[in-house]
């Protein structure tokens, strides 16, 4: 699994530059002055400086974003909106290959996976673009009188404010910037402190293709100011924030100062359920990769593993094969299959849950070092796979954010379904299984609000993704993602000009 691994051949423009904020399109120094490193995860190396910004930055950025959405951009028509999207596709297929490669060297993702979300990112903003044509109220019957009609109009909610995490930054923007331009909002990100980059880039690219000044503005810095900053601002009518439960509380809390629209999208501890007929040719790589696709930062990933009991430990041999299989090293060597955490934080952090669980009494079957030698400079970890866990020990509860399985045997659909649901969390699922109402029964029993079957983290903009319990609220994607972004106006229209009708109160007269 440990390689020796050749330079990576890929620079960028930014590399070794300080860059600024993009606020009203433009790069804006931060008003502190202050910087951060944005780091290389494979190799420890700065790769630029990125602003550690403050209150006055997202001031700024806020009243930009006020500017731009009082302007002729929130009364665009829908063609005009359908056209900008059109734009911001070709810009982002002709640019893919760049921004693939900057996230790759920024978080460490492979870079066969990061190319591989082109098609993603690319349906996702024909899906978006499709939905500018789709605003509409209703008209609606009243009790008033027939000379007045009633209807529902829908607006923008204005401002958005958009706190990010570093783990998915190429297909995790399209969740906040598809309703923003859809609707006309405008929108203030912070990008999570670990992958700055890669949101940078794209929205110039959005400017590029013809975005208004100010639509779209990035705001750098840590969560506990600048996040915490645009949580609470005045100016800022709809937060949405992805993250950790922690964080996502505060937001939360710092959103009542005025009474924001929010949505938190949150951890996970997802269970991914094995019966003894899955086609195991597909249960095997998926449950997985369920785990460690991106190093095992994946907010849906599937950790706790259910394998039914007859077939759980041929289940598990193969499943170390599998892992023992894993060509582990930087996400830009192209045979790369999982590359290396974000940090030194999540490194260790990592490794404390693997050091705590043979002590707790789960058995390690394969894995469980930080990788030396040539990668001894990066944040690597091997695939770790965890028997005879416990349902009450710690790695089965908490969200850990790395390569970590750990398996837990069960006999009956009612054991898996108790099992499954036995967590504060509720993201993700899965069942492996070819007995369809077997699988019915898990997709109506598991409490979560995404749900795979025979399928691992498969996403479609226009289907979207749900959280519940801990997990959040507010969903992603699908048909109800676009309204998030909109207010709703009931109105009310007396055309009878009699003086029959008084001017107000007439619901209320009878
Ligand atoms: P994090 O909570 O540390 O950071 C997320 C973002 O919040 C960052 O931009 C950070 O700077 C900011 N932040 C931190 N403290 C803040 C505060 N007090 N106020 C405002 N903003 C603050 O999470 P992370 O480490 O970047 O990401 C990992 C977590 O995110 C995991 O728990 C993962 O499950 C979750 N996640 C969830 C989803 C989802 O859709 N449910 C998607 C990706 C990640």
């Amino acid at each position: 699994m440990n390689r020796q691994i050749p330079a990576a051949a890929f620079t960028h423009p930014y590399f070794g530059q300080a860059l600024g904020h993009l606020i009203g399109g433009r790069s804006v120094p931060p008003a502190a002055g202050r910087m951060m490193p944005a780091i290389d995860p494979a190799t420890g190396k700065t790769l630029a400086h990125i602003p550690d910004g403050t209150v006055e930055d997202v001031d700024l950025a806020v009243a930009t974003a006020r500017q731009a959405f009082e302007g002729p951009w929130s009364k665009w028509l829908p063609w005009e909106r359908h056209r900008l999207f059109m734009r911001i596709h070709d810009a982002i297929e002709r640019n893919f290959d760049e921004l693939a490669h900057l996230t790759t060297l920024d978080i460490g993702t492979p870079i066969g996976k990061t190319l591989g979300m082109k098609q993603y990112a690319l349906k996702a903003i024909t899906y978006f673009a499709t939905q500018t044509t789709n605003i509409g109220g209703q008209t609606l019957p009243n009790s008033i009188g027939t000379g007045v009609t009633t209807m529902t109009v829908k607006a923008p909610v204005g401002v958005v404010g958009g706190i990010l995490p570093w783990n998915v930054p190429l297909v995790g923007l399209w969740w906040l910037l598809g309703g923003t331009l859809a609707t006309g909002c405008t929108i203030v990100l912070k990008p999570a402190e670990y992958a700055t980059l890669t949101v940078l880039r794209l929205v110039e690219l959005l400017y590029e293709a013809g975005l208004p000044e100010g639509v779209v503005n990035v705001v750098s810095g840590r969560g506990g100011t600048v996040g915490q900053a645009l949580a609470e601002h005045p100016g800022v009518d709809r937060i949405v924030f992805t993250g950790s439960v922690e964080a996502g509380k505060k937001v939360i809390m710092a959103s009542a100062s005025n009474v924001k629209r929010v949505q938190v999208e949150l951890g996970g501890k997802s269970p991914d359920i094995v019966f003894a007929d899955a086609p195991m040719q597909l249960a095997v790589p998926g449950a997985a990769m369920a785990v460690y696709n991106n190093c095992g930062q994946v907010c849906t990933a599937g950790t706790r593993l259910f394998v039914e009991r007859r077939v759980h430990d041929a289940f598990v041999d193969e499943l170390v094969r599998f892992s023992r299989g894993m060509r582990v090293g930087p996400g830009i060597a192209p045979d790369t299959d999982m590359g290396p955490l974000i940090s030194q934080a999540q490194l260790d952090r990592v490794m404390s849950y693997i050091d705590g669980a043979t002590p707790q009494g789960a058995t390690l079957v394969t894995g469980g070092k930080r990788l030396g030698g040539a990668l001894s400079q990066g944040y690597f970890v091997e695939p770790t796979i965890f028997c005879d866990v416990r349902p009450d020990m710690t790695i089965a509860r908490e969200e850990i954010f790395g390569p970590v399985i750990s398996v837990i045997p069960f006999d009956t659909e009612e054991e898996a379904l108790r099992l499954a649901n036995d967590t504060v969390y509720g993201l993700g699922g899965a069942v492996w299984t070819q007995d369809l109402s077997k699988a019915m029964r898990m997709i109506n029993g598991v409490r979560t609000g995404t749900f795979w079957v025979n399928c691992y983290d498969w996403m479609d903009a226009g289907v979207g993704m749900n959280g519940c319990k801990l997990s959040g609220y507010g969903g992603k994607g699908g048909p109800s993602h676009v309204e998030s972004f909109l207010y709703q106006k009931s109105v009310y229209i007396n055309h009878t000009y009699t003086s029959d009708t008084p001017p107000a109160g007439a619901g209320l007269r009878a």
